[in-house]
C-alpha cells in the first residue's frame, strides 16, 4: 500500500472583506520590474464588475487580463497568455486568478507555463510538470469546485481533457472572501454548489473512503445541506458556508476520489462542451441506481431552489459520438474503481453506460 503524500496550498486567508488584504499579502512576492498579473473572470469586465475590479491592487507595470471563460480552459488559451506575458515582460512576479473554477485553473496553468518549456498540452497528466511555476494566488468568486485547493487545473487539449496534476500545481496562497460570491446568478451558484455536493457524495460513498476524507466530506455535506436544503432564501451566511463547503469538499476528494457523476459528466464535457457544474447535475439526475438517497435529496434541492436541469442532450447523437463519450468516460478508471470497487468493469459495462448516456 502506497499512501499519498499530498501537497497543500501554503497560505489561506479567510473572511468577509479579506480581498482588501491582497496587496499586503502579495507585496513580499513582488520582484523588481516584473509585474503581478491578475487573470480576472470576464464577468467582471464591465461596469457591474467595478465594485471588485476597483479593489484589485494593480500598481506599476502590473497587468489585469480579463479571461474569457465562456468555454472551459483550453491548452491553446493557456499557451497564448503565457507567450504574450513572456514576450512583453520576460517573466512575471506572480499570477493571481480571480473568478470561478475556470479562471482559477487558468491562473494555475499560466503560472506553471511561465517557467516550463513547450505547450501546456505536454503536461496534461500526472506529475509531468518539471519546474515550479511562478508565485500563484487563487481568489474564488464562485464556490463549489474545490479548484482553490486541488493539485490540478483541468484543461482541454488537442487530444484530451485532463489536468496538469502535479505538486507544483496547488496555489501558494488562496484568498477566501465570501463577499465576492454574493452577486453570482442563482442558477450558476446552484450548479457550482452542486459540484461540491456531488464531490461529497462520491467521496463518502466511494470505496476509497478513509477517515481523512470522511472528516472533510461530512462537514462539507452538512454545509451544502444548510445552504440548499434548509435555507429558504440566499443570505450572507450561505456565501460563508458554501465557500467553506467548497474548501472542505476539495480536501475530501484530495484524499479519496470522485465517482460515477464525474466519470459520466467528463464524457459529456468532452463531446458536447457541457460545463462541469451543470454537466454533473445533468448526470446526477439519473443516478438512482448508484446513489439512491443522494439522488432523492438532489432532486429535492433542484425543486426547492427552482432550478431547471436540462434534459435530452444525447437525443440524436450518432453511434460514433456515443462511442466517443463512452471511451472518455470508461477511461476514468480510478473514478469507477472508487465508485464501484475493484470489479467495476463487470458492473459498468459499455452497454450499461450507453443506456445511461441515452437518458441524459
Ligand atoms: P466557471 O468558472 O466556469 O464560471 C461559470 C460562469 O460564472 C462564467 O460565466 C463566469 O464568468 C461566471 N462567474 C464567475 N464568478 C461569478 C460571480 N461572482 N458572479 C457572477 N458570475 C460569475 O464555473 P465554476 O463552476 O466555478 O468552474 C468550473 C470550472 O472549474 C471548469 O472549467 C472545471 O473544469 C473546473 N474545475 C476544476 C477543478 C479543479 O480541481 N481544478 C475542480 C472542479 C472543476
Ligand atoms: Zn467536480
Amino acid at each position: 500500500m502506497k499512501f499519498r503524500n499530498f501537497k497543500m496550498v501554503d497560505y489561506v486567508v479567510y473572511g468577509r472583506g479579506s480581498f482588501d488584504q491582497l496587496e499586503e499579502i502579495i507585496a513580499p512576492h513582488r520582484q523588481p520590474s516584473l509585474p503581478m498579473v491578475f487573470l480576472v473572470d470576464h464577468f467582471f469586465a464591465n461596469e457591474n464588475g467595478k465594485w471588485l475590479t476597483n479593489r484589485i491592487p494593480a500598481i506599476n507595470n502590473d497587468k489585469i487580463i480579463f479571461v474569457d471563460v465562456t468555454l472551459e480552459p483550453k491548452t491553446s488559451y493557456v499557451d497564448k497568455i503565457a507567450a504574450e506575458l513572456k514576450s512583453a515582460f520576460g517573466n512575471v512576479s506572480g499570477v493571481i486568478g480571480i473568478g470561478g473554477g475556470s479562471a482559477m485553473d487558468l491562473a494555475k496553468a499560466v503560472a506553471l507555463m511561465m517557467n516550463n518549456e513547450g505547450s501546456s498540452a505536454d503536461y496534461q497528466g500526472w506529475d509531468l510538470v518539471k519546474k515550479p511555476g511562478v508565485y500563484k494566488v487563487g481568489v474564488p468568486t464562485l464556490s463549489g469546485t474545490g479548484a482553490e485547493v486541488s493539485r490540478t487545473c483541468v484543461l482541454t487539449g488537442p487530444t484530451k481533457k485532463l489536468g496538469m496534476n502535479s505538486d507544483f500545481t496547488p496555489f501558494d496562497q488562496i484568498v477566501l472572501d465570501p463577499t465576492l460570491t454574493a452577486n453570482a446568478p442563482h442558477n450558476q451558484r446552484f450548479y457550482t454548489g452542486m459540484d461540491c455536493y456531488i464531490h461529497c457524495i462520491e467521496s463518502l460513498e466511494g470505496t476509497y473512503l478513509n477517515e481523512f476524507s470522511k472528516s472533510y466530506g461530512e462537514k462539507a455535506l452538512e454545509l451544502c445541506r444548510k445552504v440548499f436544503v434548509q435555507k429558504n432564501s440566499w443570505d450572507e451566511e450561505c456565501d460563508d458556508q458554501l465557500m467553506m463547503a467548497s474548501y472542505a469538499g476539495g480536501m475530501s476528494i484530495a484524499y479519496s476520489q470522485v465517482g460515477v457523476a464525474h466519470a459520466v459528466s467528463y464524457g459529456l464535457g468532452y463531446l458536447l462542451g457541457t460545463k462541469h457544474g451543470i454537466g454533473n447535475c445533468i448526470v446526477m439526475n439519473h443516478l438512482e441506481d448508484y446513489y439512491p438517497e443522494a439522488v432523492k435529496e438532489f432532486k429535492f434541492m433542484v425543486e426547492k431552489n427552482q432550478i431547471e436541469i436540462p434534459k435530452g442532450l444525447c437525443a440524436g447523437l450518432s453511434e460514433e459520438q456515443f462511442e466517443t463519450m463512452i471511451n472518455v468516460s470508461i477511461g476514468m478508471k480510478p473514478l469507477w474503481e472508487n465508485a464501484l470497487g475493484k470489479d467495476w468493469e463487470k458492473i459498468m459495462t459499455r452497454s450499461k453506460l450507453r443506456a445511461l448516456f441515452e437518458k441524459l
